[in-house]
């Protein structure tokens, strides 16, 4: 039997990443890891326990590190995995705002992102991985078989993760998810440790005018052609 393919979707927040790989992962049977959700628990960790990071060295925060536990189960109902910190399913409070105003700067530091990244090479891959993040094709798989780069106008994804968070329940406005997914693209691509960057051997898919039926099957049009799947 052929060794199990990796795909790698990178991109910009909220293109529509960890939707595109869920879709592809429940059509291909592929195991699929959202990155960004390890990020977010590790961030919940610091903000419920009060660490200012930027205050802690890094044998204190691989400290913290070390007491943090995160896992994902599958929830039938919504058919897709939910995260759990130290066992405490965390799902809902990670999408919320004061997570998503601190996770990128948290994720600069180089302790956490080593830590991150070495528990994400070692998932076990048994029948195809699709991970999607900002680092994937470029640190964590750089020889994933099939490397994504997703994109999409800015106003685009502001009004689709606007949306998104009005059909949770969160009360936020336009401007301030304008202004979060701004300073989040901007801390991603300016830190010194694994920026966001399109890795040379990605294909680039700017999903402003594509829904979602139609990215996945270009995907899958992608993977036949290439001879992947
Ligand atoms: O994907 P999501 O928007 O949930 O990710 C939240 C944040 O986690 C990103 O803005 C980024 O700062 C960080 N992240 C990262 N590397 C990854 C995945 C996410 O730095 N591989």
């Amino acid at each position: 039997m052929n060794k199990p393919i990796t795909i790698a979707i990178d991109g910009y927040s909220s293109c529509g990443k960890s939707t595109l790989a869920k879709a592809l992962a429940n059509r291909l049977n592929f195991a699929f890891v959202d990155t960004g959700a390890m990020y977010r628990a590790v961030c919940l960790y610091f903000l419920r326990s009060k660490l200012d990071w930027k205050k802690l060295s890094t044998s204190e925060i691989e400290a913290v590190l070390d007491k943090i536990a995160i896992t994902f189960e599958y929830n039938s109902l919504k058919n897709s995995s939910d995260t759990f910190l130290n066992g405490e399913n965390v799902e809902e409070e990670i999408r919320g705002k004061e997570v998503s105003q601190s996770v990128s700067e948290l994720s600069q530091l180089k302790a956490i992102r080593s830590r991150m990244v070495g528990l994400q090479q070692k998932v076990e891959n048994r029948s195809g991985l699709i991970m999607d993040g900002r680092d994937i094709g470029t640190k964590v798989f750089p020889n994933a078989e099939l490397k994504l780069f997703m994109t999409a106008d800015p106003a685009i994804r502001v009004q689709r993760r606007f949306n998104e968070l009005k059909r949770s329940g969160k009360q936020v406005s336009l401007e301030e998810v304008s202004e979060n997914l701004k300073s989040r693209d901007y801390n991603d691509t300016h830190r010194e440790e694994n920026p966001l960057r399109k890795a040379v051997d990605s294909i680039e898919l700017d999903n402003s005018f594509l829904n979602q039926e139609e990215q996945l099957h270009l995907v899958l049009r992608i993977l036949t052609e290439e001879g992947l799947i």
